[in-house]
């Protein structure tokens, strides 16, 4: 098993530091670990990420690790980051550099068309679903980012499913088939309640609808952790994640490389 998707401490709502998710990883048998923090940006503080005077030791702590550990797992840098369209060169410079071996991207947040800055974990109807869609397609069209973090998170908040729910799933769908994206099936939905939602009983992501449309697509998925505490590197919600993802006849795959 690996994983791509794995929080420190230093994003301030995650334990453990790079060395313990290591060791976990290690124990579980895993082959290659990437670490993808939330990313700070030079000049805006969105909140519980790093600092961004912190990034250069984030980034040599990793380089030092990946070099004691070489005879034990293979490991890979990157971070969780937002797609913002002024940040162009920030991505950039992070991936030449930097030398990040990868960015995922995380759109917990975005600025819409008409400026505003949106949270997806509080929409304030399914219209912002047609957002979101919008920047995490226009992020996959910059070539900046190897994979789509939890690309249904808005299922989260809870509208009945209607046309603009729909349609924000079908162009993500579309466009990650366009550019040959990788979506991530996030396993720390699981770790979430399973609660009644307007369209029923049901964990608040991966949705079902969401992952039907990107099983006929033939998109690649990939299982990814999300954990936020080092025992949850590969823990039963992964195996869980993992069996759903196969039985819902995704095209399941296991490297990022
Ligand atoms: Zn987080
Ligand atoms: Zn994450």
């Amino acid at each position: 098993m690996n994983n791509y998707h794995t929080h420190t401490y230093r994003c301030h709502h995650a334990f453990g530091t790079e060395e313990d998710y290591i060791q976990k990883a290690i124990e579980q048998q895993m082959e290659e670990l990437g670490f993808s923090d939330h990313a700070p940006f030079p000049h805006h503080d969105y909140g519980l990420r790093m600092a961004y005077e912190e990034l250069d030791d984030y980034l040599l702590t990793l380089d030092r690790l990946r070099e004691q550990y070489q005879n034990r797992i293979r490991l890979l840098k990157g971070l969780e980051i937002e797609y913002y369209a002024d940040c162009d060169s920030y991505y950039q410079r992070l991936l030449t550099e930097k030398g990040l071996d990868y960015l995922l991207l995380g759109a917990h947040s975005f600025v819409n068309a008409e400026g505003t800055f949106k949270n997806i974990f509080f929409a304030e109807s399914t219209n912002d679903f047609l957002d979101y869609a919008d920047n995490v397609c226009a992020a996959m069209q910059t070539g900046f980012f190897r994979c789509v973090a939890h690309p249904d998170l808005f299922f989260i908040n809870d509208f009945p499913i209607d046309k603009h729910t729909e349609e924000a799933c079908r162009r993500i769908i579309e466009e990650a088939k366009k550019q040959d994206m990788i979506l991530e099936f996030n396993a720390n939905g699981y770790r979430r309640i399973r609660q009644n939602y307007a369209d029923g009983l049901r964990y608040p992501y991966p949705h079902r609808y969401f992952w039907k449309l990107a099983k006929q697509a033939g998109i690649r998925v990939i299982i990814g952790s999300d954990c936020h505490v080092p025992v949850h590197v590969c823990d039963h919600y992964v195996l869980t994640a993992r069996q759903n993802a196969l039985q819902w006849g995704l095209n399941v795959i296991d490297t990022l490389f």
